[in-house]
């Protein structure tokens, strides 16, 4: 952790998630009691048919709610995508960009990482940037590299700690249950840091919450956010259980 950063736990539900499901947020709601409130923020990021119910949900909470995804477009003839302005209209204050999946499943290059980051600020949204090297890359000795490359190509020009949030997940870590060794996560957000420090200037580099994710759990959870410069979890699959997703929260809280 970062002292002087107010940590983040945010959770990406994917492509889960029905009407019913909005009783999830309500639980997390429901646990997030002063003492967690005092120390850590929390969002969720449910589907976008979900979001405007969920954000007003959990509004009462002050939990906050994001996109997993928008458009690079504001509006017009583009069949199918949602816009940034449109999460934002339904109550987002983030939005996930650049996950692996999207990368991986719609072949979004660094470059549309970075349109799409700065449409969610246009937006006033704050992006949540995904970076990670696969498993290939890392045996390779290449993770470094990779990740620097994705901050550099993807990162937008002047953010600053409040309108940007770092996500470090490695690829094959990503639903495995698999997790690198906090020595390994050290090393890589010590990286991301510094490579942020080139791009935006030292100052605002030290105070863009740099958040881990892949295969985060109540049982990891502690020693994985106690590592120096980890200061948050994106959370999959266990932010889908309200116990999980607050007993991660609560690791989030020293
Ligand atoms: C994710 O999809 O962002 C993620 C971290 O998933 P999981 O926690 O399930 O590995």
């Amino acid at each position: 952790m970062t002292r002087s950063i107010r940590p983040l736990v945010a959770g990406n539900w994917k492509m889960n998630g029905l009407k019913a499901d909005i009783a999830i947020a309500a639980e997390v709601a429901k646990g997030y009691d002063t003492v967690l409130k005092q120390g850590v923020d929390l969002a969720i990021c449910p589907p976008a048919t979900l979001l405007f119910t969920t954000s007003a949900a959990l509004i009462g909470a002050r939990i906050a709610t994001g996109g997993q995804d928008c458009s690079t477009q504001n509006s017009g003839a583009f069949t199918g995508e949602v816009s940034a302005a449109m999460l934002a209209d339904a109550g987002a204050n983030f939005c996930i960009v650049g996950h692996s999946e999207r990368r991986t499943l719609h072949g979004e290059t660094n470059a549309t990482v970075m349109a799409k980051a700065e449409a969610a600020q246009k937006a006033l949204l704050v992006p949540i940037v995904c970076v990670g090297e696969t498993r290939e890359e890392r045996e390779a000795g290449k993770a470094l590299a990779v990740v620097k490359k994705q901050l550099r190509g993807s990162i937008p020009d002047g953010a600053t700690a409040a309108t940007l949030v770092v996500a470090y997940e490695p690829v094959w870590a990503i639903g495995t249950g698999l997790t690198p060794t906090a020595a390994d996560v050290a090393e890589v957000h010590e990286a991301i840091r510094a490579e942020l420090g080139r791009l935006l200037g030292k100052a605002a580099a030290a105070g863009v919450r740099l958040l881990y994710g892949g295969s985060v759990k109540p049982s990891n959870a502690s020693e994985l956010m106690n590592v120096a410069n980890v200061d948050g979890a994106l959370v999959g699959g266990a932010s889908l259980k309200a116990d999980e997703f607050l007993a991660i929260a609560r690791a989030c809280n020293g």
